[in-house]
């Protein structure tokens, strides 16, 4: 009864066309420089799988030694490929570890010529090759197995098993060539051989897939960076590192739901440097922005952890407290005021004028905003370097 083998040149020429498509779609994803690096290798490391493969189909029309010699240095040179893309990527490429696995290629390479020039059998060239691949696959295991993954650990452990299929397949077939080492060996019917084309597909495959979810895994991680960096950056006054206005607006819903929940009272502030424009215009714009800063920062001093400090503009300064009534903010807000007239200061000490109001919960904040700012204007009015507090009207 006929039985189906698998032909050498066809798992080539299927394995060679499969790695070269490969490339190409690596190729299509290589295009940022700084979150692929390494990248390349693994392109170069699938396009010379492909173009070994294919070479050695070519042996067919064109028998000469040179497709030998091109193809086994194509899959040779091939393997320390992906550990020195994975180096690079991961920024580990010493000196010593590219000297040994390159160095280990070129030795497996010129035992292959030596090989082919002193007329070795066909069978134990083909364990020297299967035996040198074993040796250089080993090395990449043992990179891989050792290799810190972190965020990276599935796409690290695909390579790892790409490597592990490669090795399963090499032992096979140097079992396999071993009792025919002294024989007859015919290698277009070596079936074990086929058996390395095809395995060197799905290695191929684990490999494309961890390539690809290595740089994902990387754009991810700056992208999540980028973000956190510039909503960090929109959030913060530039000049005085607390809150802006937006993000103080935005955060009083949350404030507020948590209070309620918590039935703890909110007390919004309201402060003003007094005669700041005098500040800026005798002794400069600089000097304004530093007076600036340092209230800025006396006043994050001066409140608790989970009250919430923010410039609304100008010399204009706002602070929720939360879980702190009118009085007891009122003595905080006091005890800044005294603080900051006794910064030091070219000219006059300076002054800071306030209002204070309850945030009622579910209030909106410009209608607490608007009592405040009543409040400070009554400040202002009444000589300016005090506080004043508004009532909020009575819940319904
Ligand atoms: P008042 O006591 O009534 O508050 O008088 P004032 O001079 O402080 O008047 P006002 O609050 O209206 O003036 C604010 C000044 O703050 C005007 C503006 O030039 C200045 N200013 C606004 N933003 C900045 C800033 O970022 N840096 C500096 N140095 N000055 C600023
Ligand atoms: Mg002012």
């Amino acid at each position: 009864m006929p039985h189906a083998t698998l032909d050498v040149a066809t798992t080539l020429l299927f394995a060679g066309i499969c790695h070269a498509m490969m490339a190409g779609v690596l190729l299509l994803f290589w295009r940022n420089r700084r979150t692929g690096l390494g990248f390349g290798w693994w392109v170069a490391c699938e396009a010379m799988i492909a173009a070994g493969q294919l070479t050695a189909v070519a042996r067919a029309w064109s028998p000469e030694p040179w497709t030998l010699v091109v193809a086994n240095a194509c899959l040779i040179f091939s393997v320390p490929m992906v550990e020195t893309g994975l180096r690079i990527f991961l920024g580990q490429q010493t000196r010593g570890a590219m000297l040994r696995i390159w160095g280990l290629a070129a030795i497996v390479y010129l035992g292959l010529l030596f090989a082919l020039l002193t007329g070795w059998s066909m069978a134990s060239r083909a364990m020297w090759f299967s035996g040198g691949l074993l040796l250089q696959a080993g090395i990449s295991l043992h990179y891989l197995w050792r290799v810190e993954r972190g965020a990276m650990r599935l796409p690290v452990n695909l390579m790892l098993a790409s490597v592990l299929l490669l090795t399963v397949a090499l032992l096979a077939r140097m079992a396999v060539l071993a009792p025919q080492l002294g024989g007859q060996f015919d290698i277009q019917h070596d079936t074990a051989l086929a058996l390395l084309n095809i395995t060197s597909i799905f290695a191929g495959f684990c490999r494309t897939c961890a390539t690809l979810m290595l740089v994902h895994t990387r754009i991810e991680t700056e992208l999540r960076r980028t973000q956190a960096r510039l909503e960090e950056r929109a959030n913060t006054d530039w000049l005085t590192g607390v809150a802006s206005r937006d993000h103080f607006e935005s955060s009083v819903p949350l404030l507020q739901a948590n209070a309620a929940r918590a039935g703890c009272p909110i007390t919004l502030l309201l402060f003003d440097i007094d005669h700041f424009k005098h500040i800026n215009d005798s002794h400069g714009h600089q000097a304004g922005d530093t007076l600036l800063q340092r209230i800025g920062q006396l006043t994050r001093a001066a409140v608790r952890d989970g009250d919430l400090v923010g410039r609304l503009g100008g010399d204009e300064f706002a602070v929720l407290f939360y879980n702190c009534d009118l009085s007891d903010a009122e003595a905080v807000a006091d005890r800044l005021r005294e603080q900051v007239k006794q910064l030091p200061t070219p000219g006059n000490a300076i002054g800071l004028s306030g209002g204070l109001t309850l945030l009622q919960p579910g209030e909106r904040f410009t209608s607490a905003y608007q009592r405040a700012d009543m409040a400070l204007y009554s400040a202002k009015g009444a000589g300016r370097n005090q506080l004043k507090a508004m009532a909020s009207p009575q819940p319904a």
